[in-house]
């Protein structure tokens, strides 16, 4: 039956506005950041064998602060290299975000940026009808494998364009987190659809599991106040909860059956830790590394 609900996704707007406010209730930039600076130089410093020109990759990189954070500890394990960028991020403005950053970073200079406004499945046929063979040392997919149709496919495509010594990373979020609760609970009653999926970490190890690939794992603990979404009627709350259920306008579309179970669920502590009058929810990440296809 097809779902009366409507994916937040397909709001640009309000998609953005709502990722905003994630970025501020959670700690997710930052344990991204604190793993980019104490984990990541050690897998950057295996890529390359010496090559003083690498090729990057970033799919679904948004506005780019994350990337920007990788290619700086890249610069850092090879001075002196030069690089070329493939940035591919269908979001308009979040394209457009990323180069304002770009714009004022000087020192960005040994990289060299090419824009594919596109999605990430866009940007394969793009690279095959090109009948391109240029070779990746670093891909990174963070956050955005929730948006393809079949994520095990564009893992292997990219996985696929790895040179030598190259490393794929992808970020999800965790089986172990609120996310994965939530998704398990209510998958079949909120609007996930094709374009949006509820994928963790969990389901990608499965499936590399399943075909005998190889890869490292890490978590990321990190944590995101809802506690807005327990005041009816506040705005902050329901731009929250519309990130949480991936459903556009929830509170206003929703069954209140629907609504009543999944705020029951956001704070029950399968999801969520409640402490000093707050709620706050798992937002555990899981970090999966990939090499060469053997
Ligand atoms: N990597 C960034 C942004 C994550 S949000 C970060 O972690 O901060 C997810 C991003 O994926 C958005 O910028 C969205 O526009 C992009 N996206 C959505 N569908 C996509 C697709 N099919 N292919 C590539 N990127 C996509």
């Amino acid at each position: 039956m097809a779902s009366p609900l409507k994916c937040l996704v397909e709001d640009d707007s309000r998609y953005l506005k709502s990722f905003q406010l994630f970025l501020e209730r959670s700690s997710e930039h930052q344990c991204m950041q604190d793993f980019i600076h104490n984990t990541l130089p050690d897998i950057l410093a295996s890529i390359g064998g010496g090559k003083s020109h690498l090729n990057v990759i970033g799919v679904g990189s948004g506005a780019g602060e994350i990337d920007l954070q990788i290619l700086s500890e890249l610069r850092k394990k090879h001075p002196g290299v030069t690089v070329d960028n493939e940035v591919v991020e269908p979001s308009s403005q979040q394209l457009h975000n990323y180069k304002v950053l770009v714009s004022q970073k000087p020192e960005l200079d040994f990289i060299k940026f090419a824009w594919n406004k596109m999605t990430s499945s866009e940007f394969e046929e793009h690279w095959k009808v090109k009948k391109m063979t240029k070779k990746a040392d670093f891909i990174h997919m963070i956050q955005m494998l929730y948006y393809v149709k079949d994520p095990a496919a564009t893992i292997n495509f990219f996985q696929s364009l790895l040179d030598k010594n190259g490393k794929l990373i992808i970020i999800l979020v965790s089986e172990v987190s609120g996310w994965g609760k939530l998704w398990r609970t209510y998958r079949h009653q909120l609007s996930y659809s094709e374009i949006s999926q509820c994928v963790t970490t969990g389901d990608i190890k499965s499936s590399l599991d399943s075909k005998g690939v190889r890869y490292q794992n890490y978590e990321l603990p990190s944590q995101m106040d809802i506690t807005e979404c327990f005041t009816d009627g506040d705005e902050k709350g329901e731009l929250l909860l519309d990130f949480l259920t991936e459903v556009l306008d929830f509170s206003k579309t929703a069954s209140s059956e629907l609504k009543a179970g999944v705020l029951e669920l956001l704070r029950h502590p399968d999801c969520s830790t409640e402490s000093n009058g707050r709620v706050i929810f798992n937002n555990t990440l899981g970090v999966i590394v990939l090499d060469q296809l053997s």
